[in-house]
């Protein structure tokens, strides 16, 4: 659905979710926003192999670039969007996976609202759902999972002191927790998790890379959590707690702590 087109000078704004790497699991309504796109403006996350799509000239703005003092702002995110839309251009702002998952989009549509810019959400594949895909597991299931849950494993500190994850909740649900951003708070949700009542044998993965050429996964028990941080994990990457990571464990043989190297068939 297109928001608002009140104008027929203004541009469109399309939010586009690249999926989880792979430049084939963007989706078709994705890829044909990108061969229409003059303005593209771009997270680290997203594939920038995604912008072979794109017409020739098409003006590129990669406003996630890490560890860069130069990193954009989110005010200055906003004001690329309106400004290239309101000279009546065709943008897109593509995010990572999915847009509507951790990625502040209710911000961005807010000013885009504010501005009178027209603009479309595009989906994407979320990461807990190309993790699900690359170790072969189902989120939630019949007899182990009623559901999965998205939370972040990382709190910044205005999110934490306004909503803070309830992670003794979250031990007693029995559902899979898929935590997103969570690597370096891993030993410290562990503790909270085993303090809530947890048990010690619950399986955990840690995938990174999902559906990309490099995706490895990290195995263990919570109990182990405070091991897994001291190793080398690649990043971005994905942590599963819960019972049907267990089953796969089972089903692929493992039985301990370990580095799996990931094939694709
Ligand atoms: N909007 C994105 C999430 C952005 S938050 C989405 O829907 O997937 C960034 C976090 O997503 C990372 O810290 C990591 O936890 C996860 N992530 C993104 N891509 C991933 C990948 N290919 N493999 C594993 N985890 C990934």
């Amino acid at each position: 659905m297109v928001y608002e087109n009140t104008s027929n000078t203004l541009g469109l704004v399309s939010i586009v979710g690249a999926g989880p790497g792979a430049i084939d699991l963007i989706t078709l309504r994705g890829r044909d926003a990108l061969r229409e796109a003059q303005v593209v403006i771009h997270d680290a996350l997203a594939n920038t192999d995604l912008l072979h799509f794109c017409p020739a000239g098409v003006e590129v703005h990669d406003v996630g670039k890490r560890a860069s003092s130069h990193r954009a702002t989110q005010e200055q995110i906003h004001a690329l969007m309106i400004e290239n839309a309101r000279a009546g251009k065709r943008v897109v702002r593509l995010k990572g996976g999915d847009p509507s998952v951790f990625a502040r989009l209710s911000e961005e549509t807010a000013a885009l609202e504010a501005a009178g810019v027209p603009f479309e959400i595009v989906p994407g594949v979320t990461a807990a759902c190309a993790t699900a895909a690359t170790l072969g597991v189902s989120l939630t299931s019949r007899d182990l999972a009623p559901g999965a849950v998205f939370v972040t494993g990382h709190e910044c500190a205005s999110r934490a002191a306004a909503n803070p994850v309830d992670w003794t909740a979250l031990a007693r649900l029995n559902m899979t927790l898929c935590v997103y951003m969570g690597v370096r708070e891993l030993p410290a949700i562990a503790t909270k998790l085993l303090a809530a009542g947890m048990s010690p044998d619950t399986a955990l993965t840690v995938v990174s890379n999902a559906s990309r050429p490099n995706e490895s996964a990290r195995n263990g028990l919570l109990s182990d959590a405070t091991a897994f941080a001291a190793e080398d994990i690649g990043q971005p990457a994905m942590i599963f707690i819960g019972a049907v990571v267990a089953k796969e464990f089972a089903s692929a043989g493992i039985s301990e702590v370990g580095t799996r190297i990931l094939t694709r068939p």
